[in-house]
């Protein structure tokens, strides 16, 4: 039987690295769908096409085919059969991503349809923004994982600040609340609580004990 787990929440929360871990305690796929929304934002950044014009980007969606295969279980993003799983992480990618990519109704479309037949084949943990509303409605567990900005914008710091040294903290932050607001407001599928999500507040947590808390509460739901 098929039992998808479901995460939710905003940039920084921990999501990925969490829903990685649960994967594979539990044996499960994981599938990282923000990684998916950034393959198409790479794809107008690299062919340098004007992603500012909502019609440039879903004429772009044409030429664009996205796959995910697996490698010792770590998921890869195949762009037109390119492996760009580290090229998507950049940050510029990311801000195009929410900014103009994630917020036109037609990407989203093309996106979840390719989610949603993931879930049906066998049980997966999937991460990004709108999983418990639109892509895995009827996912056995939901998960909103939280955490303040301030929480969010150290860990996103340190992660950067292993890549480069010169990153000021008060830009970290900047730029993880403006793609909350982003990611919040939009029209198309904005990050929302489900009633039927489980919420978590990681602010004070580490990894060890989100991943516990989520299989423990999986666990029980199970009996
Ligand atoms: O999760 P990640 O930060 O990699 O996602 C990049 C961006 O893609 C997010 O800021 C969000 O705008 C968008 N996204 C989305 N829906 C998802 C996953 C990601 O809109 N399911």
């Amino acid at each position: 039987m098929i039992k998808n787990i479901a995460i939710d929440g905003l940039s920084g929360a921990g999501k990925s690295t969490v829903a990685k871990e649960v994967a594979r305690e539990l044996g499960y796929v994981y599938v990282d769908t923000g990684s998916m929304y950034r393959g198409v934002a790479l794809y107008l950044i690299e062919r340098k096409i004007d992603y500012k014009k909502e019609k440039n980007v879903i004429n772009a969606l044409k030429n664009i085919k996205i796959d995910l295969e697996y490698v010792n279980g770590e998921q890869q993003v195949i762009l037109n059969g390119k492996n760009v799983s580290t090229d998507v992480r950049n940050e510029k990618v990311g801000i195009v991503t929410s900014k103009y990519v994630a917020v036109i109704n037609e990407v989203r479309e093309f996106l979840v349809e390719i989610q949603k037949e993931l879930g049906k084949k066998k049980s997966i943990v999937m991460d990004g923004r709108d999983i418990g509303s639109v892509v895995l409605k009827d996912a056995f567990l939901k998960i909103y994982l939280d955490a303040t900005p301030e929480a969010r914008a150290k860990r996103r710091y340190k992660e950067i600040l292993g890549k480069k040294t010169d990153v000021k903290y008060e830009e970290v932050i900047e730029d993880i609340k403006r793609r909350d607001y982003t990611d919040t407001t939009r029209k198309h599928s904005p990050l929302i609580r489900c009633d039927d999500a489980v919420y978590i507040d990681s602010s004070n947590m580490n990894i060890e004990e989100v991943v516990e808390e989520i299989i423990k509460i999986y666990k029980e739901r199970e009996k």
